[in-house]
Order: C-alpha cells, then sequence, then structure tokens
C-alpha cells in the first residue's frame, strides 16, 4: 500500500514501460510515482552502484509536500543536518556575523529540510528498488523514435524498446544532448566556478558552516555532523567559463589554487587538502533553460531540464517536484504529447521562479567586487538582530495536484 492509502499495483492493465536514466534525486522519485500509476518501470544509472555521500541539499517549500505523499518525512527528519549556526568570516578570518541557518537560506524552521545529498537518493531508492527494475553501470546509447515506441541501444548493447523515456540524467545530461544538441545551447553560465571536495575536520567543528569571503572568493567548510569529515567549498567568479579546466582535473586543481593564492585564513589548508581529495567536484555555477522539455516519447526532468544551480539551493526542491508532476501527468494523460503538455503546463511557472532567484540577489553570497561585498556584510551584520526571515515565496509557489485518480 501506498502511504496515502492506495493499493501500489492498481494499473497494471495499463502497464506501459518507461525508462528512466539517472538514479540520484529526480529520477527514483519519478519511478515511485510511476510504478504506484501501474507502470513498469526501469532505471539505468550509468555509476556502478548508487551514488553515496555528498554536500548538504535543501528541501523547501513545495518539495516537503512531495516527500510527506511519498511517506518519507519521518526519515527525512531524522536524516535533516540541523545545523546550529552559520559564521561568516572577514577576509583576515576575524568574525563577521554569526546567523541561523534559516535566517541566511530563507528557509522554514521546523519545515523545510537539509540532508546530505546522498541519504536522499538512499532514502528514495530504498523506496522503490524492490519494484523497480535498476541498471548499475550502464547508459543509453542510442534512441531511436521511428517505430511506435523507442527503442534503446544500451552501452552495455542490450536492446529494449519503452513507450516511453525520461532523461533524469543531471545537468550535463546525455539524453538532453542526443534529442536537443549540445548542452551550450541551453546553458546559462552565472558567472562562477566552484571545487567541492571533503577533508579531514581538524578544526572541531560540529553541526555548523563557516564562511570566508573576499571580493569574487568564497571558502566555506561545513561540519553537517559531529563527525571527523568537512564538507569544503571553493567557489571564485570568472567571467567566462574555463572550458579547458573543465575537460581535466589536474587544470581545475592548478585554476582553483591559482585564484586562491593570495587568499588569507585556512584557504591555503584548503587548498592543499584539495589538491590531495580523491572526490572533488568542479563544475561552473549554471542553469539549465530550454524551449521545451520533451521531444517525441522523450521528456527531461530535474536537471536535466531545468537546474537552477547551488545559488538557489533549489535544485532538489525543483528535481522532486517536477518528477511529481510528470508522473500525474503521464498517470492522467495515456497520450504522450498530452501528458508532456500538461507536464510543461504545470511545472514551468514554477521552475521559472526558482530560477530566477539568482537574478534576485541569490548570488549576493558571493559579492564579486570590495564595494558589494561591504553592502552584503552591512546586511549581514543587520540580520543578526533581526527575527527570522520570511520564507521565500519562490519555495511554494506551487500548490501540488492531487494525484491522478486511479481508474
Ligand atoms: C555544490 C552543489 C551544491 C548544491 N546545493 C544544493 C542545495 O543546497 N539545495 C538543493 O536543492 N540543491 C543543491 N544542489 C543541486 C542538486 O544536487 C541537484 O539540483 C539535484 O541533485 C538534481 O537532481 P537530479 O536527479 O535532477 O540530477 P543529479 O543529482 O545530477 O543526478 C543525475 C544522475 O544521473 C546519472 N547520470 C548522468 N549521466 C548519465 C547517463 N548518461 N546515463 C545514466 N545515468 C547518468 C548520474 O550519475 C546521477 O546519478 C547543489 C549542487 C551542487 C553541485
Amino acid at each position: 500500500m501506498t502511504p496515502d492509502g492506495l493499493p501500489m499495483n492498481v494499473r497494471t492493465a495499463a502497464h506501459r514501460r518507461v525508462l528512466i536514466s539517472g538514479a540520484s534525486i529526480a529520477g527514483p522519485a519519478l519511478a515511485y510515482w510511476l510504478h504506484r500509476s501501474g507502470f513498469a518501470v526501469t532505471v539505468v544509472e550509468k555509476a556502478g552502484a548508487l551514488r553515496g555521500g555528498g554536500y548538504p541539499i535543501d528541501i523547501r517549500g513545495t518539495a516537503v509536500e512531495v516527500v510527506r505523499r511519498m511517506g518519507i518525512l519521518p526519515r527525512l527528519r531524522d536524516a535533516h543536518i540541523d545545523s546550529r549556526r552559520c559564521t561568516f568570516l572577514n577576509a583576515d578570518g576575524s568574525e563577521l556575523a554569526s546567523l541561523k541557518p534559516s535566517t541566511v537560506a530563507g528557509s522554514v524552521e521546523g519545515q523545510d529540510l537539509e540532508v546530505r545529498r546522498g541519504d536522499l537518493a538512499a532514502i528514495l531508492h530504498a523506496l522503490v528498488r524492490d519494484d523497480v527494475e535498476f541498471l548499475f553501470d550502464d547508459s543509453i546509447d542510442v534512441l531511436d523514435q521511428s517505430g511506435p515506441g523507442v527503442d534503446v541501444t544500451f552501452r552495455s548493447g542490450r536492446q529494449r524498446t519503452f513507450d516511453v523515456v525520461i532523461g533524469a540524467d543531471g545537468m550535463h545530461s546525455h539524453t538532453r544532448e542526443s534529442l536537443f544538441g549540445p548542452e551550450d545551447r541551453f546553458h546559462r553560465y552565472l558567472g562562477y566556478c566552484f571545487a567541492l571536495f571533503t577533508m579531514p575536520n581538524t578544526f572541531g567543528l560540529s553541526r555548523e558552516l563557516l564562511m570566508w569571503n573576499s571580493p569574487g572568493k568564497a571558502a566555506a567548510l561545513y561540519a553537517v555532523g559531529d563527525n571527523d569529515e568537512l564538507h569544503a567549498f571553493l567557489t571564485f567568479h570568472q567571467p567566462a567559463p574555463p572550458s579547458a579546466a573543465l575537460r581535466h582535473p589536474d587544470a581545475q586543481r592548478d585554476l582553483v589554487a591559482e585564484v586562491f593564492a593570495d587568499a588569507g585564513w585556512e584557504v591555503p589548508r584548503m587548498v592543499e587538502a584539495m589538491r590531495a581529495a580523491d572526490d572533488l567536484f568542479f563544475d561552473t555555477a549554471g542553469q539549465i533553460r530550454m524551449p521545451h522539455w520533451s521531444r517525441g516519447r522523450v521528456a527531461l526532468v530535474g536537471d536535466a531540464a531545468y537546474a537552477p544551480s547551488f545559488l538557489t539551493g533549489q535544485g532538489s526542491s525543483l528535481a522532486l517536484a517536477g518528477a511529481y508532476l510528470l508522473a500525474d501527468a503521464l498517470a492522467a494523460h495515456r497520450d504522450h504529447t498530452a501528458a508532456f503538455a500538461a507536464y510543461e503546463h504545470g511545472t514551468r511557472d514554477f521552475v521559472a521562479m526558482n530560477q530566477a532567484l539568482v537574478d534576485n540577489g541569490a548570488a549576493a553570497l558571493f559579492p564579486t567586487t570590495a564595494r558589494a561585498l561591504e553592502q552584503r556584510d552591512t546586511r549581514l551584520r543587520g540580520l543578526v538582530t533581526m527575527p527570522a526571515a520570511k520564507a521565500r515565496p519562490a519555495h511554494s509557489a506551487l500548490t501540488l495536484p492531487e494525484f491522478a485518480p486511479l481508474p
């Protein structure tokens, strides 16, 4: 039974076959709702196993309602990081302001959640793994829509036919590229690069975030628990994307080290740790903006279709809400064209509002000039004595429809 008391598999008569590419957030969430509606679901993931670990992500507003309807809210509350404070530092490492994390993120204390990305992925996977076929260590090679379904050839050589294929394969989606062309047509570069890695917690930090800034540069250390590992984050302003560095991990390390060469506080230790890290994740901050999210029987969901960038903190929430609305549309409309149109119609305004957060100051934590940094610092000092901030309207701008009624 589903948490809302509805029997699983009631639509077995329909048994439409769906292939989802990507087993992170959007993919398994979509798999859950489609299976619940009687679809036969296969998820293909290029990694050899579920990708664990990872930086903390937020589940806010509308997305909290999605996970409540999935019945996983209690498990996510258990996994909630519940950070105690967020301390901003001046360039010399002295304290500028210490704030409640919700004040900084615009989230609602006691309702919104912050969990490790790997915890969310694991909870979603556990929810569907017995009902959905997972193909790890494989990926889509060729999509052929010339027949009555989608004929898929996998990298492993296996061949299968599906009624519908969904790309939930992230910001650099291969499904999007094979359907719509190169990423640069849809990628909106936001002027920042970032490096993310873990390092030993030799600072004695516990459930807190430290953020150091100088104009155009920021370094953050995030202790998500009381354990001995820290999530380290180095971000910097770069007018044009460093295309060459994006392809070579050594060039990424050199670029970050060069940018932060004269930085104060603990940044030199962080750069040293980055050089040694085996989990470095380097990327540009950017958004995916597309005029349409589907072509024929193939559609996109989550970051693949509308990545909002880490600057908004809304990537996982959009992935969860988008998965819900896409599944609802496919369950309500047997015709995939009508379903994909309904999905876009129901989701696009919510996506646009959240992507627009970067235009409305979501990057304000990372000012690029000395003057803008001074202004930000003044605002942060003012927030110390302010009551808790109100939630950002964009987080809850979507009222979820009741899931498509079962026949
Ligand atoms: C530094 C950083 C900080 C962030 N902070 C936040 C935050 O605070 N709040 C928030 O909500 N979000 C945050 N995000 C964004 C968030 O992680 C994503 O928006 C969210 O995970 C989107 O989920 P997704 O399932 O669409 O894509 P992803 O999580 O990117 O998953 C894509 C999956 O597809 C798989 N895949 C890729 N290519 C293929 C292929 N060819 N075939 C098969 N599988 C493939 C990948 O291995 C992966 O498992 C942050 C992201 C970063 C990088």
